[in-house]
């Protein structure tokens, strides 16, 4: 067990984080899924109140940097209007990965009605705003993509008519059919709750009780039993929907989407009334297309900065804020990774975080750390 000492302070949109470039607002994008109008309104308030860009998450959420002290509720505003601040109260709390592409290219079932239906039954419910900013929820279509991102609480689906409910990784023995999956996940999030009041506890994580996964399924009456689901790789480029159009996922370097990417974005769903889906891996995802505009799109995208090449170095390469953006790096890690896959120069082969202190914030799993000293960087540093 990991004994926590107080509640987590993950920021939100309107409890933002002082950054050493200002205020920073993380808004949660629950299943990585924008609208055409939402990009616009993260686009715009972006440029008006903040730096100009949109951070993407290891969890497919957006952060907006620099923002003045002043900006918040003007930000919360617009967030509200726009329907991507539905309850402040659980701002933290609604923090969902889904499958990329679910409903339009693989998978069992269709999980967007399930995270929307799950979004809306957590802001409905006063109790599961207590729910910590670090506790995940993932919503797999079956296609193994977000099972394995070190979830608290996870459906995937199991065949067309049955989703599987995991706690921290371990099988539950409890499914329930797609119009039942929000309530059996919604359950299992009180569950934990009232696990961890139970045993006198602060976890920000299953994993960090007692016997965390075991305790929350005996409170559900089922008990863990192993549950394995081959993984997938993240998808990166051009695929074909079931519907015959084309999806484009795009890798943003540094998970940074740039004004010149936003303006894109922005035109692409407005032309054709589309959305887009943030995915855990920043990328973008620019589902819809019809076949005669994916050249172009893909174009523009790449001309705007986006990667569309699976086997490019970006798709190893994560960091943290480092300098500027945040007074305890020891480098700007940021310009220094992107030198390095300028000049070919990364100074290992596969996934590695460049981080400015021991922290490592934003660290995907398995990534070997490429941790700042001062004087260098440290490679492999445990
Ligand atoms: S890893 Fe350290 S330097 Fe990087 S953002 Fe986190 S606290 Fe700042």
């Amino acid at each position: 067990m990991t004994p926590r000492d107080r509640a987590d302070a993950c920021p939100g949109a309107v409890q933002t984080h002082l950054a050493a470039d200002g205020r920073l607002a993380r808004v949660r994008v629950p299943g990585g899924l924008l609208t055409g109008a939402q990009l616009l309104v993260l686009a715009q308030a972006a440029v008006d109140l903040a730096d100009g860009a949109l951070e993407l998450t290891s969890r497919g959420n957006v952060q907006l940097r620099g923002l003045a002290d002043d900006a918040p509720p003007e930000l919360a505003r617009r967030l509200h209007d726009a329907g991507l601040l539905p309850s402040e109260a659980h701002e933290t709390a609604r923090n969902v990965v889904a499958s990329v592409l679910s409903g339009r290219s693989g998978g069992l079932v269709d999980v967007r009605p399930v995270v929307q239906a799950l979004d809306a039954g957590l802001v409905a419910d006063p109790s599961l705003a207590a729910l910590p900013g670090r506790f995940l929820v993932t919503v797999d279509d079956g296609r193994g993509d977000v099972h394995g991102l070190a979830g608290d609480a996870g459906l995937v689906a199991v065949a067309p008519d049955a989703l599987a409910l995991v706690l921290a990784g371990h099988g539950s023995g409890l499914r329930a059919a797609p119009a039942q999956a929000h309530d059996l996940l919604l359950r299992a999030a009180r569950a934990f709750l009232d696990e961890r009041a139970a045993q006198g506890s602060q976890a920000w994580r299953v994993h960090e009780l007692d016997d965390g996964p075991a305790r929350v399924a005996a409170r559900l009456g089922s008990s863990v039993v192993p549950l394995a689901v081959p993984a997938a790789d993240p998808p990166v480029g051009s695929l074909e929907q079931g519907d015959g159009r084309v999806a484009l996922v795009g890798l943003v370097p540094l998970g940074r989407l740039t004004t010149a990417a936003l303006d894109v974005l922005v035109q692409v769903t407005a032309a054709l009334g589309s959305e887009v889906q943030l995915t855990p891996w920043r990328s973008v995802a620019v589902p819809d297309l019809p076949d005669e505009y994916v050249d172009d799109v893909a174009t523009a995208l790449h001309s705007a900065g986006l990667v569309f090449d699976a086997a490019s170095p970006w798709a190893q390469v994560t960091a943290c804020a480092g300098l500027p953006g945040c007074a305890k790096s020891r480098a700007d890690v940021r310009a220094d990774a992107a030198r390095a896959v300028a000049t070919g120069t990364l100074p290992v082969p596969g996934p590695q975080h460049w981080a400015g202190c021991e922290r490592r914030c934003g660290r995907p799993a398995g990534s070997v750390d490429v941790l700042a000293t001062g004087q260098g960087y440290e490679i492999g540093a445990g």
